[in-house]
């Protein structure tokens, strides 16, 4: 089944890595034909995640090599169905390659919808990726339940917390009771960090991240730590780990962890984890719960999604370039 579909389509082309100049924005672009399986969704809004700067860059090597469509995440309406899960109408919101265009075809293994009145289009392609992200890291890969069910429960701290994926990490662990110390570039930052439910707040540009971690702590660290920021805090975070902590190491915001001496994690039984959001969204069983359970969080308000800025489409050089010079809080869309 399908509707009008026209042969070009916007979107935005990257032909080699480099710098925000790469991105270039073209109308004339092929609209992708469905395969079995999957769908042809007409994208209204794009979300911008920190992963498509490192695949502009090139930190990220693409699998299917250049010129590279970029992009991971949007929402809008399917206008082709090859699967008997979707119609043509409906609004859904999904994962997939090539997402910063007009046109994405999307395996409907990851396809949320159709959404919910009460879920706007704008909220959906906001909340996906780093909503899945911080629901599977703070429940699978960290186990926040099993561990808050022992004596007074964990000290967490989320790095970058005013971000997309760090005001999310704090919402969810706020839910769930734990005590949580927020890290933040600015007062401002801070501020937002602490709305969303963390008891401390520590700014980064401004205050000795490890005395105060020890200081709020008494002395004895903090026993998750979720660490989207890399280079600059892992040294860091090995100090104000507690003794049989448990590091989530999971971006490179400001660069890749330098190569880890194993021994070092020796001096307080440390443990590392470096968890990758797709590699806990395998299985179809694995998809339903963990979307549905983010969902269901969203539309009872427990967990409210911020969008600091909608850009148009051809606007993205701008959008990266507030992403990565840190000028943002919360989620970045683009409009098509
Ligand atoms: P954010 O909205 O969190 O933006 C990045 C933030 O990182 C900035 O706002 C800034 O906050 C902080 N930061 C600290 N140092 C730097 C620096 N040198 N350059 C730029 N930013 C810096 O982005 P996302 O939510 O999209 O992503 C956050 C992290 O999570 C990224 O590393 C991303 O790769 C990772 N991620 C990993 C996933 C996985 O599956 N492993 C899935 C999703 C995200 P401040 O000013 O407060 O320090």
């Amino acid at each position: 089944a399908s509707s009008e579909i026209p042969k070009t389509m916007s979107g935005v082309v990257i032909e080699k890595p480099g710098d925000v100049s790469v991105l270039a924005y073209k109308t004339d672009l092929p609209v992708p034909e469905i395969k079995k399986g999957e769908v042809l969704v007409k994208n209204e809004y794009i979300g911008v995640n920190y992963i498509d700067t490192y695949f502009r860059t090139g930190l990220y090597p693409s699998s299917s090599g250049y010129p590279l469509i970029t992009g991971k995440e949007a929402s809008g309406t399917v206008v082709a169905s090859n699967s008997p899960r979707f119609s043509v109408g409906d609004r859904v919101a999904y994962l997939s390659e090539s997402t910063y265009a007009e046109y994405t075809t999307v395996s409907a293994s990851r396809v949320v919808g159709p959404l919910p009145e009460k879920i706007s289009s704008a909220t959906a392609a906001a909340a996906l990726l780093q909503g899945l992200t911080a629901l599977t890291f703070v429940r699978e890969a960290a186990g926040i339940e099993q561990k808050l069910g022992i004596s007074e429960g964990p000290w967490t701290l989320v790095h970058a917390a005013a971000g997309g994926t760090g005001s999310l990490l704090v919402q969810i662990l706020s839910v769930m009771g734990a005590k949580i110390i927020a890290t933040a570039g600015g007062k401002e930052k801070c501020e937002q960090a602490r709305c969303h439910g963390a008891q401390w707040t520590i700014d980064s540009t401004r205050e000795n991240v490890v005395e105060r971690v020890k200081e709020i702590t008494n002395g004895k660290g903090v026993d998750v730590i979720f660490d989207g920021v890399g280079k600059a805090t892992f040294d860091a975070d090995l100090e104000i780990i507690a003794r049989k902590g448990l590091i989530v190491s999971f971006g490179n915001a400001s660069g890749k962890v330098d190569p880890l001496d194993i021994l070092r994690l020796g001096a307080k039984n440390v443990k590392v984890m470096r968890p990758v959001l797709f590699g806990y969204i395998v299985t179809p069983e694995e998809w339903e719960r963990w979307t549905t359970e983010l969902f269901d969080l969203i539309k009872s308000e427990k967990v409210k999604i911020k969008v600091h800025e909608v850009y148009p489409l051809k606007d993205v050089a701008r959008a990266h370039t507030d992403l990565e010079g840190r000028k943002t809080t919360g989620k970045l869309l683009l409009k098509v």
